[in-house]
């Protein structure tokens, strides 16, 4: 990690440094044409070629969307890995806002092979943006600087301002206008964040600007060669195979390539806790730690493959079965997707509040215990649609008010497991692999999104109260479980009651 370098006085953006309004905008700007592209995603797949869609079946786009959203989250850790080796944090957010609006660009051209050109190059870049952006947050504060949770707090507003915006803007045109001019605003989005990026620069000072220190000049000039080689190699393989699909030489398509995709996933997690578990040399205490991460991934990829959902089955539902109308007027189905961000910046304060006032008095939850409410919220905001959706199979249009609590309580989930998801895997990590444990967090992310693909390609073939009533059963009998374990938890933790704080 680059030294920081703010002067501890710097206190121009809301009491925090210059710098944290750069990253605040930045990840923003991104986050705005992830989620006004995401908005639009699912919908446009299967809308018909005669409304300007895909035309794929909820079971193909359902996976294209999963494979999509789970790789996002997965590049995150290459990603990470190119910037502290390679070429540091700073050029990497830099390269991958460039790969972002180029993505976003491209889908923005009416054709097959753009529209997955455009969703590998988003891929790519954000990789190589989100991870890495976030850690030069952590940079920019001296390490006594206690400021640092409040940067991060404040940067987190900047991730839900821009996803507020998004389906505001680019739902809109993507709905009302077309889909790709939904596109493109994305693009203009993230090419307004790298300008202002470039241009805030110099308020980073040397934060991110350097790669770690490598062994020798040498060993880092190797590491780049085989870097390099690697990278070609993959995308020579990967344009092959896109070459063979295009012309029919391949006869491989979109779903088979999703289904390999969530196979990968599936052997790189398992490959990832086998070697946990089975590589050995923990000591008894660390070994126990081990298992209480085994068991907040499950809760944490089971949380999140739940709430993801909101890009793909939820979206469907206010599409298909939604009476969007508001005050007389009607709106587009993607505007709730901007439902989570303003709940979430209205209740951030509310939550931090409690959070505080119960731990003076001692009675602050667990994280483990905040990890269970998260999984019971987000199944109870799908409980509450199983009766709607009743209505909706024999043709009606719902209320806006069954999505509108919906999101109102996966929010509330969101808020109670989403913040100390990090510092609960970090805290817990053996301190010999710490820098991997960000790895098994965005991990998590990276198969709940998948699997919240997955679900939506039932969309069309199970009857919809049932996909939403096994969707919330499971994600609060999850939760009931994880609760009955809090006691158990806390002992192999060795923690007193009530203990793990966040
Ligand atoms: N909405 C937040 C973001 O986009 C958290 C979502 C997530 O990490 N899965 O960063």
């Amino acid at each position: 990690m680059a030294t920081p370098n703010q002067t501890p006085l710097d206190h121009a953006f809301f009491g925090h440094p210059r710098g944290l309004s750069t990253l605040f905008f930045t990840e923003m700007w991104e986050r705005f044409s992830y989620y006004g592209m995401r908005a639009l995603l699912l919908l446009y797949m299967t809308a018909p070629l005669s409304a300007g869609g895909l035309g794929f079946d909820a079971a193909q786009g359902g996976a294209i969307y999963g494979l999509y959203t789970s790789m996002v989250y997965m590049m995150a850790l290459p990603g990470g890995w190119v910037a502290d080796r390679l070429i540091g944090q700073r050029r990497a957010v830099l390269y991958g806002g460039i790969f972002i609006a180029s993505g976003h660009f491209s889908m923005a051209i009416p054709s097959l092979a753009t529209f997955y050109l455009g969703l590998f190059l988003i891929v790519i870049g954000t990789g190589l943006l989100k991870g890495n952006v976030s850690v030069i947050v952590g940079q920019l504060y001296t390490p006594e600087d206690t400021r640092r949770d409040a940067g991060y707090s404040i940067f987190y507003m900047g991730i839900n301002l821009g996803a507020f915006i998004a389906p505001l803007i680019c739902g809109y045109l993507g709905q009302e206008v077309s889909w790709h001019l939904g596109f493109g605003a994305a693009g203009v989005g993230m090419a307004l964040g790298v300008v202002q990026y470039v241009l805030g620069g110099a308020s980073l000072g040397t934060a991110g600007l350097e790669p770690a220190p490598a062994a020798s000049p040498a060993a880092f000039t190797a590491l780049k060669a085989s870097a390099t080689r690697w990278t070609v190699g993959l995308v020579v393989a990967l344009a092959a195979l896109a070459a063979g699909m295009y012309t029919g030489v391949l006869p491989i398509t979109a779903l088979q390539i999703a289904n390999a995709g969530g196979l990968l996933l599936l052997l790189i997690t398992l490959g990832f806790f086998a070697w946990l578990f089975v590589s050995g040399g923990w000591t008894p205490e660390e070994k126990k730690r081990l298992y209480v991460i085994g068991v907040l991934f499950v809760a944490s990829t089971l949380f999140w493959s739940v709430f993801e959902q909101a890009g793909s089955t939820l979206n469907l539902f206010a599409d298909r079965s939604t009476d969007n109308r508001a005050f007389g007027s009607a709106f587009p189905s993607t505007w709730y997707q901007s439902l989570n961000s303003l709940f979430l910046i209205a209740l951030a304060p509310v939550f931090a509040w409690v959070w505080a006032r119960l731990a003076t008095k001692g009675q602050d939850p667990s994280r483990p215990a905040k990890f269970a409410m998260g999984l019971v919220f987000v199944g109870l905001g799908f409980a509450i649609l199983v009766g709607p959706a009743r209505s909706a199979e024999s043709g009606a249009l719902v209320s806006p008010m069954w999505l509108t609590l919906t999101y109102l309580l996966h929010t509330i989930g969101e808020l109670a497991l989403s913040p100390v998801g990090l510092s609960a895997m970090s805290t817990l990590a053996p301190a010999r692999i710490a820098g991997l444990i960000m790895g098994v967090w965005f991990l998590s992310i990276s198969v709940g999104n998948f699997l919240g693909g997955r679900i939506a390609s039932f969309y069309e073939s199970m009857a919809l109260p049932s996909l939403f009533g096994v969707v919330a059963t499971f994600a609060i009998i999850a939760g009931l479980i994880l609760f009955a374990f809090v006691p158990a938890m806390r002992r192999l933790t060795d923690e007193p009651t009530p203990a793990v704080r966040s």
